[in-house]
């Protein structure tokens, strides 16, 4: 009798215990890979949150190790020093960030494409510019452009870019790559929910701590205060390229620092792509891709593949819509 009271009373503690225990959301806002990014878990307690976030930086930290172009030391650095010289052993990891990389300029029809980065002393965003390149100087890079260029050994694991002075650069990618695998680990530790927010690109897990849904807001293009629409993104992602932060103007007119990897050319004509899918890497190198392709070629696409929408603000602040996308609160 008294055994059975005390089996009572200790199931019952516990089912107490796990009701009151509310669960809390966790927040930290840092500089990582030279952008913002906000992490933020649910977790059992702050202490639980904090500690979960701090993993989260350490991915983020070795993914920028591997993938950063102007650390010496990264094998993305090893590959670029060795091109038109020999071929370069590479980790499965970043291996396998390439082929995904390749396929994606060939789904894109090369409007994606990390060889675009030998472009990447021709044309500056910070604000350094003083004239526009001349056309030999973007010809001769073009020459080194070219994801078909890339000599991928599966055995032996190594990259050969076959051309000096040809270069692969992550800028378009990387930050959703970065983001996916901090999602990744913190799922594989139980970690019930949260959202990874690399500078707008961001992916999300599970529910926020009072169990609604994470929402994204479309910025109303008028006014970048005010949203325009709230959209849902639940164990999904999204991400952003847009022409409102780095950009140059010349003869007035913008130009983003994305550029057509076909022509040289930095683009024009968009104000801001968003593209939702599963990963937040997909998202971010599409975003890149429909802004090179435009509205109608980049939005034909888009309409083509599973799961994957995209929310087009265009330079004259219209919006366009893959067909999936619903506005569920107008303002
Ligand atoms: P943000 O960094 O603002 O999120 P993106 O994800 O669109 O913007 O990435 C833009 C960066 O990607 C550029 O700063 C450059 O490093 C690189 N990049 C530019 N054009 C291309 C391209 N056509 N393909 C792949 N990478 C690109
Ligand atoms: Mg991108």
């Amino acid at each position: 009798m008294t055994q059975r009271f005390i089996l009572l009373y200790s199931l019952f503690l516990t089912l107490f215990w796990g009701m009151a225990q509310t669960d809390v959301s966790v927040k930290r806002t840092l500089k990582l890979m030279g952008s913002r990014f906000e992490i933020t878990v649910v977790a059992p307690n702050e202490d639980i949150g904090y500690i979960n976030i701090d993993e989260a930086i350490s991915e983020i930290k070795r993914v920028e190790k591997l993938i950063s172009s102007w650390d010496e030391n990264s094998q993305t650095a090893q590959i670029n020093k060795n091109a038109g010289i020999r071929p370069v052993q590479v980790s499965g990891e970043l291996f396998s960030l390439i082929e995904r990389s390749i396929r994606i300029s060939e789904i894109t029809d090369g409007a994606f494409d990390i060889t675009y980065a030998s472009l990447d002393k021709v044309w500056q965003f910070d604000g350094s510019m003083t004239r526009f390149p001349s056309t030999a100087e973007i010809q001769n890079s073009i020459a080194k452009i070219g994801y078909q260029k890339i000599v991928l050994n599966p055995n032996k694991q190594t990259v050969f870019l076959p051309k000096p002075g040809m270069k692969i650069g992550f800028g378009a990618i990387g930050k959703g790559y970065a983001a996916d695998k901090a999602k990744e680990l913190l799922v594989s530790k139980q970690v019930k929910a949260g959202i990874i927010n690399a500078s707008g690109d961001l992916t999300t897990w599970g529910t926020k701590a009072d169990g609604g849904n994470w929402m994204v807001g479309i910025s109303n293009p008028l006014n970048r205060e005010k949203v325009f629409s709230w959209l849902p993104v639940v164990e999904s992602s999204v991400a952003t390229s847009g022409n409102y932060e780095k950009y140059i103007v010349f003869n007035e007119k913008k130009y983003a620092h994305i550029i057509d990897p076909r022509t040289g050319y930095p683009t024009s004509g968009m104000s801001s792509v968003s593209i939702f899918a599963k990963r937040v890497e997909l998202c971010d190198a599409l975003a890149t891709a429909v802004f090179v392709m435009g509205r109608d070629t980049g939005l034909h696409m888009i309409n083509q593949l599973d799961g994957v929408e995209a929310v087009i603000v265009d330079d004259e602040n219209k919006i366009h819509k893959s067909t999936g996308i619903v506005f569920e609160k107008n303002q």
